[in-house]
């Protein structure tokens, strides 16, 4: 296509810097020559490209409708791979003892094929899996069965979580449970007389070093999960007295995920391998060293201590871990032990982002033809707004600003008390919305501009609608004001022309994004290009594969996505072909799980329809069309169409 005057100084370059692709996406994501955002399954942009418009267009040729999750599994087996096979780099380089032996938390994303994924990538390099409650210890039951993986167990567990375990166990799996509360050890010995089973165990503790980040309440002395110090020799002393110390192999801790910063992690790492150490002098036999999850991901690609960034690489984390643990190891003279990761978030984050279509904005509509000279018969609020229309300059434009919202705020109690009619009180407020543009337009290039001049920025752009629901795709972004990188999936050789905020489908005003990553700080607009009309315009939300894929909820009843499963083919002239496609709920699916019966709804309305007919209200003919519709509206996608 031929550049406009607007794009003409515009570049690939531009567009990867206005939104900070190379910054959050770790070398998986760039842009084509011809402006479409493309994944790289192996970092290498002049490897096997995937263009993510043919990947949708293909999805459009099946009939599948948007919002849809693309899920690129060579990312995910990329990320498990790098995980594993750096841990092995930095233990030779460092001349450590032990093994890595890291397993996936599955909580981070419960989904069949992530698991199956995972496991079969995980196979050679004895990746194992960890679950935190009993449907997931069913699942892991079932898909780690490689017997030199770990399948570790945390969470608060009851009698059938145990004796699960147990049953792990003696169809000889690697099972370690973890002891998170004292009480758990009698339940476990107990059982594990009647079973005549022998278990490995675990035992977490809760670490005085707090952790920052939004899960720092997952550490310290009051912590939810873990052993205080005294409680754990008390463990000790319980295991000792059975004769079980030998089972215990174990050592965990977990100080919450997403850490921002590099020495927050080290100092936990310190704390847990002092204590390691000590217990290793006390006589117990560990063998392994769980640090948990917490590897932070850079969703708002600062590169910072914000909770939404890491000021460290997944480098820098596994050479703090292996070398912390062996100088402290080393001091005690003390066994390296092998050391487990339950890293979730940096796993999975990558491989999947959610799909949707802009279909149409809100924007303020300005009376452009507003007649601004003074009239007589102008009621004197009306006169002062235009006086200020008229003085505004590149000087006086904050105080402008404070003269007309207080204007503004006047008009609307002269409204209400009568003073002032509807006209009069449209001619202020269009006039009010003219000036704010112009303020907006003078500070465009203003290094400095107050908070409520920012905040107009904010009130005065476009919001574009996007088929999506943000409580079931991106829960995060609502609930902790998490940031995920949003980009546009095309038209990178335009100049974005405009800025906006995203606003989805829910009846929900909480149903936007608002905050998007800045060149320094947090934008409240995202840069776009105006929609055109008759062309899809598609906007990809990324960085979703981690707990958002699997977190989501149903409000209004707008239920799972179709799940589109991508996979790298060198020989294929688009280099991807889809594995498998997954449809989302329908509307039916969604009215079950709230407790309704879809066949009993197509019969309430067919009986209306009936009766309707019966009385001439309806066609014979057309009622049979209503309700064929009504039963077609139940069994389709509960997005729009
Ligand atoms: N391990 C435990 C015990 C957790 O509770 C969690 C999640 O918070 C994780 C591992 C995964 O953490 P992350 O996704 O931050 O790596």
């Amino acid at each position: 296509m031929k550049k406009t005057e607007h794009d003409q100084n515009w570049s690939i370059e531009d567009s990867l810097n206005t939104y900070h692709i190379e910054r959050w996406g770790e070398g998986y994501f760039g842009i084509s020559q011809e402006g479409d955002l493309c994944v790289y399954p192996s970092k290498d942009p002049h490897g096997p490209t995937i263009n993510i418009k043919d990947v949708i267009k293909e999805v459009q040729q099946e009939g599948i409708g948007f919002p849809v999750v693309f899920r690129f599994h060579d990312i995910l087996r990329d990320r498990v791979k790098n995980l594993n096979e750096s841990f092995r780099t930095i233990i030779k380089e460092a001349d450590y003892q032990g093994q890595y032996m890291g397993v996936y938390p599955i909580k981070v994303n419960q989904l069949r094929e992530v698991i199956e994924e995972i496991t079969d990538i995980g196979l050679e390099y004895n990746y194992g899996l960890e679950a935190g409650s009993k449907p997931e210890l069913l699942t892991v039951l079932a898909y780690n069965t490689n017997p030199n993986a770990l399948t570790i167990l945390n969470g608060y567990k009851d009698r059938d979580y145990i004796q699960l375990a147990m049953l792990g166990t003696m169809i000889g799996r690697k099972v370690v449970i973890v002891i998170e509360k004292l009480s758990e050890i009698h339940t476990v010995l107990e059982l594990a007389e009647f079973f005549e089973c022998e278990p490995i165990l675990g035992v977490r503790a809760k670490l005085n070093t707090k952790a920052d980040g939004k899960w720092s309440e997952s550490s310290g002395e009051f912590a939810k999960f873990g052993l205080s110090a005294t409680e754990i020799v008390e463990l000790i002393s319980i295991l000792k007295q059975k004769d079980k110390l030998h089972l215990l192999k174990l050592f965990h801790f977990h100080v919450g995920s997403q850490i921002p910063d590099i020495r927050s992690i080290k100092e936990c790492l310190v704390e847990g391998a002092r204590i390691y150490a000590n217990l290793m002098e006390m006589g117990v036999g560990l063998e392994y060293f769980d640090v948990g999850g917490g590897v932070g991901i850079n969703y708002d690609g600062s590169q910072s201590n914000s909770f939404s960034s890491t000021n460290y690489s997944l480098e820098d984390y596994i050479a703090d871990v292996v070398y912390i643990l062996k100088d402290i190891c080393d001091l005690h003279k003390v066994k390296h032990p092998n050391i487990v990761t339950e890293t979730g978030r940096a796993v999975c984050a990558h491989h999947s982002c959610v799909i949707t279509k802009a279909f149409g904005e809100v924007n303020l509509t300005i009376n452009q033809k507003i007649e601004t000279n003074h009239h007589p018969d102008d009621h004197h609020l009306i006169k002062n707004i235009k006086e200020c229309f008229h003085d505004l300059n590149e000087k006086n434009f904050q105080e402008v600003y404070n003269d007309i919202s207080m204007i503004k705020d006047e008009i609307t109690s002269a409204f209400k008390l009568g003073v002032i009619n509807l006209e009069e009180r449209s001619i202020a407020e269009s006039i009010y919305w003219s000036i704010c543009h112009n303020i907006l337009n003078i500070t465009r290039d203003k290094d400095y501009v107050t908070n409520e001049i920012k905040e107009l920025k904010t009130t005065l752009s476009d919001k574009y609608l996007c088929n999506f629901s943000i409580f079931q795709s991106a829960p995060d972004t609502w609930a902790i004001n998490q940031i995920l990188p949003v980009v546009p999936i095309s038209r990178h050789n335009e100049k974005p022309s405009h800025s906006c905020t995203i606003a989805d489908i829910t009846c929900d005003s909480d149903g936007k994004i608002s905050n998007f990553l800045g060149p320094e700080e947090i934008n409240s607009t995202l840069p776009v290009h105006q929609l055109v009309k008759g062309e899809d315009y598609f906007l990809g939300l990324f960085l979703t594969g981690a707990y958002q894929d699997v977190m989501g909820d149903m409000h209004n009843m707008f239920g799972r996505l179709n799940e589109v499963h991508i996979f790298c083919d060198d020989d294929d002239p688009t280099d991807f072909y889809i594995e498998e496609i997954i449809h989302g709920n329908s509307a039916a699916e969604v009215l079950s799980i709230m407790q309704y019966n879809p066949t009993e709804l197509c019969r309430k309305v067919k009986v209306d329809i009936d009766s309707n007919i019966k009385q001439g209200k309806i066609k014979p003919r057309s009622g049979v069309k209503l309700i064929d519709f009504y039963e077609a509206c139940l069994n389709s996608y509960t997005y729009l169409n």
